[in-house]
């Protein structure tokens, strides 16, 4: 099999395999790393059905980590998918209402996040070794609120790492919050900023590109790399799943091999819906893929306009993950939808920077029709939380009642009936009190500790282990700072 070359999305000429682009995490020069072409699975769905989650995982990633021999990522995959996870599938799909959700929350942090964050590390080791890389490695990281605690459950303790994470201090909820600050882990660093997420992953950015800072730090031995899904070692494995959820149909005769499905993502950096549209160009049968915002609705107006605009305000909701305005991995789309011209890539993002919106042409826009936006206000949200558990008996987060919200409005104004899989990105347990309160008012009495013990009983399971008693753990993480000490605070952690 000929080897994938990454190229980056602001410069054709910088082109790098596998294990470099997932060590890099981003280009020199800003720019995302870009398959040079979507590889198609080399088996048939019927051979998929009869593959469990890891055997799947395989199939998928080693056509894009083509320089990790079959060991090596068969390696990686074991360490991953374990029991770290509380079922054997990893992915269960379960059918409420007129829908399919793909529970993507059964990880240790109770987040989708951990079905990329569990393989990243063993990834990025094995992509240092096989590189000769000694420096020790700097996982630097901005978090909405689930990638921060995915990330230091997977990095913590791992030898030759450090890993530095970055929230906004008033943005996330406070299990959230508990499950960052209680870290352990002599390699862990934590620090809430006065400043939204995109101020954070801004930063965060600029420091992979800052040449001077990342000269000193070779001189200490150190390098940068990220756990954000800027790594195209977030994205891959993020794909892995929508092959998993259609072979589950089809085992189960939902659907016939072959028929279409939509695929709904609540959408906030751009990450996880990118990972859905490469399924589709590896072969899925895909009809729609629906992109599902909250009120911070950047990508609705953009799929409705073509016009990127981030000059607006920003809006705290129920739903903190995809509180963003900038997503990062729409650059990689973008890049895709111009035919891979990179000029065309690094003259929109310089607009991007400057004047905060850029347009693309219609041609381009053209090339959006597997897509549709979508957006839900915090009272849809609540709304679809509350039909979803009376009428079905099940609980969404707030997240995934984002995606339900949309999909409902989408099959009224359509009448599309295609089966339909919604990615459900967070546990319940994760948002006990806007998912509560959702349900029914009298439960805003009760603190997020206190709810966990009514989701328990109304969903008539246990508290997961990992946050049980969360509010009873030691903060060991107590610094905060301003978005313009992060480098400064970074300095310290590193002792440079
Ligand atoms: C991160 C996250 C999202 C958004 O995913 P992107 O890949 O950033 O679009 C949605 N829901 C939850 C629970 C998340 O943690």
């Amino acid at each position: 099999m000929e080897d994938i070359y990454y190229s980056s999305t602001r410069n054709d000429k910088n082109k790098v395999l596998s294990s470099e682009a997932i060590l890099k995490g981003i280009s020199e020069e800003g720019g995302l790393f870009v398959p040079n072409e979507i590889p198609k699975l080399n088996c048939t769905i019927e051979e998929l059905i009869k593959l469990d989650y890891k055997e799947t995982a395989y199939a998928v990633m080693s056509r894009f980590f083509t320089d990790f021999t079959e060991d090596e990522l068969k390696n990686c995959i074991e360490k991953a998918y374990d029991n770290k996870f509380d079922t054997e599938k990893i992915a269960p799909l379960k059918k409420a209402g007129d829908a399919y959700f793909l529970e993507l929350y059964h990880g240790p942090t109770l987040a989708f996040k951990d079905m990329a964050l569990s393989i990243l590390p063993y990834l990025l080791k094995t992509s240092a070794k096989k590189q000769g890389i000694e420096d020790k490695i700097v996982i630097l990281t901005a978090t909405s609120g689930d990638t921060g605690k995915a990330a230091l459950e997977g990095f913590a303790e791992v030898e030759g790492t450090e890993i530095i994470v970055f929230f906004p201090e008033d943005g996330v909820s406070a299990v959230q919050k508990l499950q960052m600050v209680t870290q352990k882990g002599k390699n862990t660093h934590v620090v809430g900023i006065n400043g939204n997420f995109d101020d954070a992953q801004s930063a965060v950015k600029k420091m992979f590109t800052d040449t001077s800072f990342i000269e000193e730090l070779k001189e200490k031995g150190y390098r940068f790399s990220s756990a954000n899904s800027i790594n195209i070692g977030r994205l891959v494995p993020q794909i892995v799943y929508y092959f998993y959820a259609y072979s589950s149909l089809c085992r189960n005769k939902d659907i016939k091999v072959g028929e279409k499905i939509n695929l709904v993502v609540p959408t906030g950096n751009f990450g996880n819906i990118l990972a859905a549209y490469f399924a589709k160009l590896m072969g899925l049968p895909v009809n729609k893929l629906i992109c599902a915002s909250n009120d911070n609705k950047v990508l609705f107006d953009f799929f409705s306009t073509g016009v990127y605009n981030k000059n607006r305000e920003f809006m705290t909701t129920i739903s903190p993950s995809m509180d963003i305005l900038i997503s990062s991995n729409l650059e990689r789309l973008i890049y895709l939808i111009c035919d891979r011209n990179s000029k065309k890539v690094s003259e929109l993002m310089k607009e991007l920077s400057a004047s905060g919106k850029y347009e693309i042409t219609s041609n381009m826009k053209d090339k959006l029709q597997d897509f549709r936006g979508g957006y839900a206000t915090e009272g849809d949200t609540k709304k679809a939380i509350r039909k979803m558990y009376s009428e079905n008996d099940y609980l969404l987060d707030t997240h995934t009642a984002v995606a339900y919200s949309v999909y409902e409005a989408y099959k009224k104004e359509t009448s599309d009936n295609t089966k339909t899989v919604i990615a459900s990105t967070a546990s319940p347990y994760k948002f006990t009190n806007a998912v509560m309160t959702a349900i029914d008012d009298e439960y805003s009495k009760y603190d997020s500790f206190e709810l966990m013990e009514k989701v328990s009983t109304i969903m008539h399971s246990d508290i997961p282990e990992s946050i049980k008693d969360i509010n009873k753990r030691e903060v060991i993480h107590k610094d905060t700072c301003e978005k313009d000490e992060m480098k400064s605070i970074v300095e310290r952690f590193l002792g440079i």
